[in-house]
């Protein structure tokens, strides 16, 4: 057995011993307070276990293991429904950022140990009303104030910032320079004065998105990461770190299993709807594109164990994984008739077609909008001209609205 194979095991061994009091039934019904308490307890016992900060060096607390390793870890914790997702943009985006550029090396160690116990959480405040997709458009300010800086604007869709201690924040220092030359990038206190969170309610029922405001807040200049006018790069290079990640061919829904179970309880003119041409149609689309998609994950794993970068195609896994969930959730809510619109505030998206249904939009715009790895595969894997870009060297303060 390979090490990689064994660490696996080791793995699966630990969560299989551990869902018991952190898995999906003991969450069942918690209240969000209960469930992140109950997450912090799951995020000290993973660390306690060996299994956080599994690719991070040993110096700054890390397992210093391979990528690989901990893609294997998540992929297997995946299937536990553990209370991990209050972590995951910390851990995985601002924290090893953080390890990168943070000035402070004593005080970036004393929080990478935290956030990996879950007793502190880290936020990535980059979209804003006027830049998402194109994020070099955003305005939020960071003027030079005495020896540091002064922040004011307003960040929208920042995951978890109601429970955040800290963040990450691109802001522009200069507007008289083309839009991704005038950024810099700091961490910043969410406790800070002037700082005020306010959650938005999703259709699925829950609010871990929010709009954040920032009245003059006061940043010292050892809060900045990276150069003066190099914010644009930072920003780049933070949401590179997650490029590759455990990826799920059911687009984070529901498995094909559940549904063809769904298919032979439910009937089509008095006949279970397996029998259905069109019911079984739908399910061979669906693991052949499954299938297609595992294919390509399985490539770019082999690629990374032999020492090589997969290419672009981990766009195609998002784009397709996600859409191909909303429409068999839909199609599994159409099935149930009238049944299929009861809904659970408490249901999980992997095992509830209807939670999964109502949260599939915010996965084909959370992470790079369909459109946008539309463009993706356009440009880098078709090699496709570039899109239109009328701002390209024009001073930010020149644009028009
Ligand atoms: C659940 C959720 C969690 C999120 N969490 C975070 C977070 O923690 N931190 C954070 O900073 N952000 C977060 N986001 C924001 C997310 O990154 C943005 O929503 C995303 O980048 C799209 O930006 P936008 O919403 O401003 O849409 P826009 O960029 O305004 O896009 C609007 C529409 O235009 C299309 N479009 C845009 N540009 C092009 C183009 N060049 N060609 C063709 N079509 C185009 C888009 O596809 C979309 O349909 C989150 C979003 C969601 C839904």
């Amino acid at each position: 057995m390979s090490d990689l194979e064994a660490f696996r095991e080791g793995a699966r061994r630990w969560l299989a011993a551990n869902a018991g009091e952190f898995g999906r039934e003991a969450r069942r019904g918690l209240t969000v307070a209960n469930d992140l308490a109950l997450g912090r307890r799951y995020m000290a016992a993973r660390h306690d276990a060996g299994y956080a900060g599994i690719n991070w060096p040993t110096e700054i607390g890390g397992r210093g293991l391979s990528h690989l390793h901990k893609i294997a870890f998540d992929a297997e914790e995946m299937a536990w429904g553990m209370p991990n997702a209050y972590f995951g943009i910390s851990l995985g985006m601002p924290i090893p950022i953080l390890i990168h550029y943070g000035q402070d090396r004593e005080w970036v160690k004393e929080r990478v140990i935290k956030a990996l116990r879950g007793e502190e959480i880290w936020c990535q405040l980059f979209s804003e009303p006027a830049g998402g997709s194109d994020l070099a458009a955003l305005r939020t300010k960071a003027e030079p104030d005495g020896n540091g800086w002064k922040l004011t604007g307003q960040k929208v869709w920042t995951s978890w910032a109601q429970y955040s201690d800290y963040g990450v924040i691109v802001a522009r220092s200069d507007p008289t320079v083309p839009k991704h030359k005038g950024l810099t990038y700091f961490w910043v206190d969410m406790k800070a004065p002037g700082v005020e969170v306010r959650p938005i309610k999703l259709a699925g029922g829950d609010s871990h998105v929010n709009e954040v405001f920032f009245d003059e807040v006061k940043l010292t200049d050892g809060q900045r990461m990276g150069e003066v006018g190099g914010g644009f790069g930072v920003a780049l290079h933070t949401l590179m770190i997650e490029r590759y990640i455990a990826t799920d061919s059911a687009g984070f829904g529901p498995h094909l299993d559940l549904f063809v179970d769904l298919a032979r309880d439910v009937e089509i003119n008095e006949k279970p709807a397996l029998e259905d041409g069109r019911i079984r149609q739908a399910i061979a689309r669906n693991y052949a594109l499954r299938s297609g998609l595992d294919a390509i994950t399985a490539r770019a794993m082999k690629m990374m164990e032999a020492g090589m970068q997969p290419g672009p195609e981990g766009s195609l896994q998002k784009l397709f994984a996600v859409r191909s969930r909303q429409k068999l959730s839909e199609l599994a809510i159409d099935l149930q008739g009238a049944a299929g619109l009861a809904f659970d505030p408490h249901a999980f998206v992997k095992e509830d077609w209807t939670a999964s249904w109502l949260n599939a939009p915010t996965g084909r715009i959370a992470g790079g909008s369909d459109e946008v790895l539309l463009n993706t595969i356009a440009e880098k894997i078709l090699g496709l001209p570039q899109d239109h870009r009328p701002d390209k060297g024009v001073p930010f303060n020149q644009l028009s609205a």
